[in-house]
Formats: C-alpha cells, structure tokens, sequence
C-alpha cells in the first residue's frame, strides 16, 4: 500500500510547480485567487499553453497527447493544477469526450476531433441530463430518429454546464424504445449551430451563469456523428463517468481554500488578535487538514489498488468525501471574510448574469465560491448515489 511519495515523484511535482510559475500568466493567475474562476478566453488561453508543454491531456494514449505518466504523477499534477491555483483543463474536453472518442470513436474521428479537442479549438459541453433523468440517467427521453444519413434530435437536456461557451455536445440519446432501457440509447456529437438548437440560461444560487437548459427541435444530425454503435451509448457513458479517478477527490482544491481561509482569518481581526488565534476557528481548520491527509491516503490506494477503469467502492467513497471537504473548506474560508463579502453592488447586464461587488477586493468570490461548493456533493453523481453503490458494493444490501 502506498502511503508517500518516492523521490523521483517529489522531483516531479517539484518540475510541475516550475513550469505553473513561470508559465501561468499573471493576469489569470490573479484572478484564480481572488474569484477562483477563469473566464472563457483565460481558461482557453491556459489549455493552449498546456498543450504547447504536451500536458493537456495527461491519461491520453501517447499517439494522441497523452503524456505516459503513471497514475501517481497524473494525481500530483492535478492537485498541483488546483492547489495553485491554476484553471483546470477542460474536463468536458480533456477527461470525458476526448477519452471516448479515442477509445469508441473511428478513425475519422479521431483525427477530426482530438487534435482540436486537447488544443481547446472546439469547446465540449455535456448533454446526459434530462429534467425526468438525472440519477436515474437510463431514463433519458431524448429522441433520435434515424432518417437516411441522418439523425433527428427532438428532445431537452438541463443542467448544461458552459453551453453558453461551448461549439459542440455530446448527448445520450435514446435510439431504441424496444429495448431494456439502457440498451436503447447512444451517443452522439452535435453542433451546438445546428438549426434548432436553443440555449437557455439557468443562473445559480452564486448569481453566476454556469448551467443552462438545452432544447433540440427537429435537429438533423448526420449519422457520422455517432460515436461508436447504436444502442450501445450508455456503456460508453458508464467508461465516460470512470474514466479518470486520479483528481475526483480534488484535494488540491481543499488544499487551496484552507490556505486562503488561514489567510483571511489572519486578516481578519478581533478583541483579542485576529480570527486565526480563536481556538475554535482553528480546530475546524485542523480537522480538515486531517480529513484531506486521510483522503489523499486513500486516494493513493486507489491509484495504486490496479483497477483502473473498473467500478471501485474507493471512488465513491472519495468522491463523498471529497466534495463535503470541498464545501467545508469553502464554509470557513467564506467565515474567515466575514462581512466584507457582502455584496456592495449587484448590476445586472444586458446578458442574464449578475456581476457582484464586494466591499473588499481580497474578500471578492469567497461567497460565491461558498453558494456553488454546494453543487460538489450533487453533479457527478450525488452523495446519496454514492452511498447507495457502498451499501451495494461493500455491505451488500
Ligand atoms: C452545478 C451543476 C452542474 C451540472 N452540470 C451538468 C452537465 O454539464 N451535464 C449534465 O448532463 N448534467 C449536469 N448536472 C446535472 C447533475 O448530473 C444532476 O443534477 C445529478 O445527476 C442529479 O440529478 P437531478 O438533478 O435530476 O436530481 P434527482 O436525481 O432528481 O435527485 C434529487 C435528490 O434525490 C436524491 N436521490 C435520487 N435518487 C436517489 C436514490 N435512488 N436513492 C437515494 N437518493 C436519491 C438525489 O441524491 C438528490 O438529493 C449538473 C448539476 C449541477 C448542480
């Protein structure tokens, strides 16, 4: 069982932390610290200079930009990348479609799609979920009728995150009514400026625009656009959901928060000092740092245990403990700035989202941040999802 990292693994989170400093440019860099969010054009930047380096695509197979790492530098990288903070590589990209294509896809379409996928030239957004199927996915309606060379799509998906960005989906459709319901549904690449697309925004409990719903109305798309078989869609979304379990847990992201809410907390002064100095503050702040050295460990066991690509308890356990790490890192960071997070200013544009002043630059995203962790322990499949595959798979009930 692995507990630490060897030295040639210390070597290479050092060479990462090298390449963040000198690469990531300042402008970007700022704003990760101040509002943990990159804009669209930042986050493309980012990838770009990544994929200029080869470390876009880490998990890839080398052909295509993968970088050959073992799974325990691809860990290292990903928390290097959230703890510095630095804009992840697109996951819709980098860790979802590409892998699907490069797996299922032709040949064609490998060489149409992953180049510009890894490079970040076409933006991918997620279709799976539907407003009568979100945990219950297999029960997806969207409807793909087969006419010639053509595909159909009439149907809505919801919770879209960054449709507002992105060129093209990838959906679940479902192809087949006969057919136990999993066997009846594919997948399939649609661009997002076909007639008959129609992107509704949905803005968050954070004031932000992230989701949106997605309608298709009489969408035709060519059948070429299928990846892989018809009907066999669904086995492709269960590789999609666990292909990449080196960064579910995102403790660098923890890591990152619990840093800046040390920060605030110094800052922040009281009667007797400042916030750092209230034993209580600090006993929240020590047991999170526990609980992330506890799941790191696991994580490592994990990466180490060999069973990549197959369901594993661990990563349902990370992932539980992972995103309420996330929200309680995110709690006392938002504690931390106090009051100076209260919105100075809320301006409403033109477009549907709200920009938020604080009164404190250095206090600008910490409740956001705090109102979005919320959504960790829903997408990606909910805690309680979570639980009920450990009571299958461990407790066998
Ligand atoms: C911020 C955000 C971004 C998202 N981005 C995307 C995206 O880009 N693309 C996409 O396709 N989807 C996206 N989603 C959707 C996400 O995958 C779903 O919200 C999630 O799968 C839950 O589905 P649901 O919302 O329909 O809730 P439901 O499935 O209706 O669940 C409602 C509640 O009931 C619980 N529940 C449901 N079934 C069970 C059960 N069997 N046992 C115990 N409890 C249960 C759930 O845990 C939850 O608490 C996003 C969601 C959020 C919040």
């Amino acid at each position: 069982m692995k507990l630490d990292f060897d030295d040639r693994e210390k070597a290479f989170r050092r060479e990462v932390r090298d390449f963040l400093k000198v690469s990531l440019p300042n402008d970007i860099y700022r704003k990760m610290m101040r509002a943990a969010h990159a804009e669209k054009a930042d986050i493309v930047r980012w990838q770009r200079i990544l994929n200029k380096k080869g470390w876009a695509v880490p998990h890839w197979p080398q052909q295509w930009g993968g970088t050959g790492w073992t799974p325990v530098q691809r860990y290292i990288f990903a928390e290097e990348i959230t703890q510095w903070p630095a804009p992840e590589p697109l996951s819709f990209n980098t860790t979802m479609v590409g892998p699907v294509i490069s797996t299922f896809g032709s040949e064609e379409q490998r060489k149409r799609f992953l180049p510009s996928i890894a490079n970040l030239d076409i933006w991918f957004c997620q279709g799976f979920s539907e407003p009568g199927a979100g945990s219950d996915l297999a029960s997806l309606s969207t409807w793909a009728e087969r006419r010639g060379d053509h595909y159909i799509i009439n149907g809505q998906k919801i919770w879209t995150s960054t449709a507002h960005h992105a060129d093209w989906i990838f959906l679940l459709v479902r192809t087949s009514r006969s057919a136990k319901k999993q066997q009846g549904i594919s997948f399939i690449l649609v661009d997002l400026r076909t007639p008959g697309v129609d992107i509704r925004p949905i803005l968050t409990i954070d004031g932000q625009h992230h989701t949106n719903e997605v309608f298709f109305t009489d969408v035709r798309v060519p059948v070429a656009n299928l990846v892989g078989e018809e009907n066999r869609g669904w086995e492709y979304a269960k590789f999609l959901l666990g292909n990449e379990r080196a960064g579910i847990a995102r403790v660098g992201l923890s890591k990152a928060r619990l840093r800046e809410a040390k920060a605030l907390a110094v800052r922040q002064l009281t009667r007797s000092g400042s916030l750092w100095d209230d034993p209580e503050f600090r006993r929240e702040f020590v047991r999170l740092e526990v609980e992330l050295k506890s799941i790191e460990i696991t994580a490592m066991r994990l990466l180490t245990a060999n069973v990549e690509g197959k369901p594993d308890p661990m990563s349902s356990i990370l992932k539980i403990k992972g995103a309420e790490t996330q929200q309680r890192a995110a709690e006392l960071m938002f504690k931390a700035a106090g009051p100076h997070t209260i919105p100075a200013k809320w301006e409403k544009c033109s477009e549907p989202i709200v920009s938020v002043e604080t009164l404190n630059d250095w206090a600008e995203g910490k409740a956001p941040t705090y109102f979005f962790s919320r959504a960790a322990s829903i997408y990606g499949g909910s805690n309680e999802i979570q639980r009920n595959i450990l009571a299958k798979v461990v407790l066998e009930l």
